[in-house]
């Protein structure tokens, strides 16, 4: 039998990060992967998602231009040069991550990973040995048991449809569906969003969710609140009939749901081994990614803590560096910024107002809303919001959030001064880059009443 120092399943950001840390550190490694090495972000998720982002707001841009002096003829929308081009582009990324990998010296397989014990992965015939087990296999869509449920599409599918689609219906209120319903709405799909509660993206500040549902609904998306689908029926022409719990009817050739994922424990086997699961089935860890099983570890998705990329990327780096290297640390899940890419996007880092206000005795806010310079020439009515959250006894700032053009970019430069504790005095020392829109968050002077 094979013997290794680490045997990592699941080849996407989190398994790949700590697989070529380890193996840089000098540990024997294998790593085995059952679709294709890049996992959901590079595969079937954030990248691919951005490029149809990108693709999406041309709409806007070819408009926008006629004001600036521009004469354009667009010609419409090809889905499937769209689709062939990001294929290819993730073509190119799984290579590079496959000789990451090699350059690093782990050995790469091709299979589903599974338990045979606490020491012992089975890949396909292979049975390998291993000192230390890392799992990060991820997620996977979750989709709601409901009648016609398999007319719908998840995220998975949606980056392989065969056609756009002429009328679209997302279901859900997170990211995934809100940046599934703009990139439609740009690309020219009749497109409604279906959200079950009364505002979109739960757990972002209330002004942000409330300005961008304003947004997308003045941008053509026809918003759906406190609404949800019953049933789907295919017609004869293969089209979906849906029926929502608020009593009405719509026909449509396409339903996505982006209602949510959930760990992707299946095929793991963990019983085997006797790892713990959470009440979502989620493997449980302690900070430094260790299950209840002395010599197994877990990291990205698959443990629910943040699911985004860059803190997958953290947990492993962090577990490789600790277990590997020497070099005790665990990953930090405090001030992790995000970024919904709506249209506008959505960026965000630390709390709320609300958190906030529950957290701290007495916290001021500061909100800016603007149209930026560049939509002034134009008839683009878009506006932009910004705001700072600020615990007032000691003028730390706390959270800050914003909802308007190139929101994720700013936001990343907002993000290291909140790690670092920068005050609002910091901030208003900070000298503006000017004319631009970032520059508004060194020049908020007044409180919110
Ligand atoms: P989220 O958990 O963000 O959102 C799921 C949405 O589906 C919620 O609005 C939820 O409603 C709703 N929902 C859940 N169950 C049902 C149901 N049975 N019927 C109707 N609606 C339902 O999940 P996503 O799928 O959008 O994304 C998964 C995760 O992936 C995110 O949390 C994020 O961490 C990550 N991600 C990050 C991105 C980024 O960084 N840009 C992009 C995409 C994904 P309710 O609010 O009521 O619970």
């Amino acid at each position: 039998m094979n013997k290794y120092d680490l045997i990592v399943i699941g080849g996407g950001s989190g398994g790949v990060r700590a697989a070529r840390i380890a193996a840089g550190h000098g540990a024997k490694v294998a790593i085995c992967e059952e679709h294709r090495y890049g996992g959901t972000c590079v595969i079937r998720g954030c990248v691919p998602k951005k490029m149809m982002v990108y693709a999406a707001h041309y709409a806007e841009d070819f408009h926008d231009s006629a004001s600036y002096g521009w004469s354009t003829t667009v010609n419409g929308f090809d889905w499937s040069k769209l689709i062939a081009n990001k294929d290819q582009e993730i073509d190119r990324l799984n290579g590079i991550y496959i000789n990451l990998l090699k350059n690093a010296g782990v050995e790469i397989l091709n299979g589903t990973g599974r338990l045979v014990d606490a020491n012992t992965v089975q890949v396909g015939e292979q049975t390998l040995n291993a000192d230390k087990i890392l799992i990060a296999t991820g997620g996977t869509p979750f989709m709601p048991d409901i009648p016609g449920i398999e007319h719908a599409i998840s995220s998975n599918e949606v980056f392989h449809l065969d056609a756009q689609p002429n009328s679209a219906i997302v279901v859900g209120g997170g990211y995934i569906a809100v940046e599934f319903a703009g990139i439609f709405n740009g690309i020219g799909t009749d497109t409604s969003l279906v959200y079950r509660s009364d505002q979109i993206l739960r757990g972002f500040d209330n002004d942000i969710r409330k300005h961008l549902a304003n947004e997308i609904v003045k941008k053509g998306i026809d918003l759906q609140l406190n609404n949800n689908i019953q049933s789907i029926e295919l017609t004869d022409d293969q089209r979906k009939q849906v029926r929502f719990t608020n009593g009405t009817e719509k026909t449509v050739d396409c339903v996505l749901f982006a209602t949510g994922r959930k760990p992707a424990i299946e095929s793991l086997n963990l019983g085997n081994a006797g790892v713990e699961l959470g009440d979502k089935g989620e493997i449980k860890v302690d900070k430094y990614s260790r299950t209840n099983i002395d010599n197994i570890f877990a990291v990205g998705d698959v443990t629910d803590r943040i699911a985004l990329t860059p803190v997958a990327t953290m947990e492993g780096h962090a577990f490789a560096d600790t277990f590997f290297g020497n070099n005790e640390r665990f990953a930090d899940h405090e001030n992790v910024p995000s970024a919904v890419f709506s249209q506008p996007p959505v960026a965000t880092v630390g709390l709320t107002a609300e958190q906030a206000r529950e957290r701290f005795n007495s916290v001021d806010t500061y909100t800016s809303e603007f149209r930026v310079l560049k939509h002034t020439l134009t008839e683009n009515t878009e506006r932009t919001l910004m705001k700072l959250i600020v615990d007032a006894d000691s003028d730390k700032v706390i959270g800050a959030h914003m909802a308007g053009p190139e929101a994720a970019e700013i936001m990343q430069g907002i993000a290291i001064a909140i790690k670092a504790g920068a005050t609002k005095a910091d901030f208003n020392a900070t000298v503006g880059i000017h004319p631009s829109t970032a520059e508004e968050f060194c020049t908020m002077r007044t409180k919110d009443s």
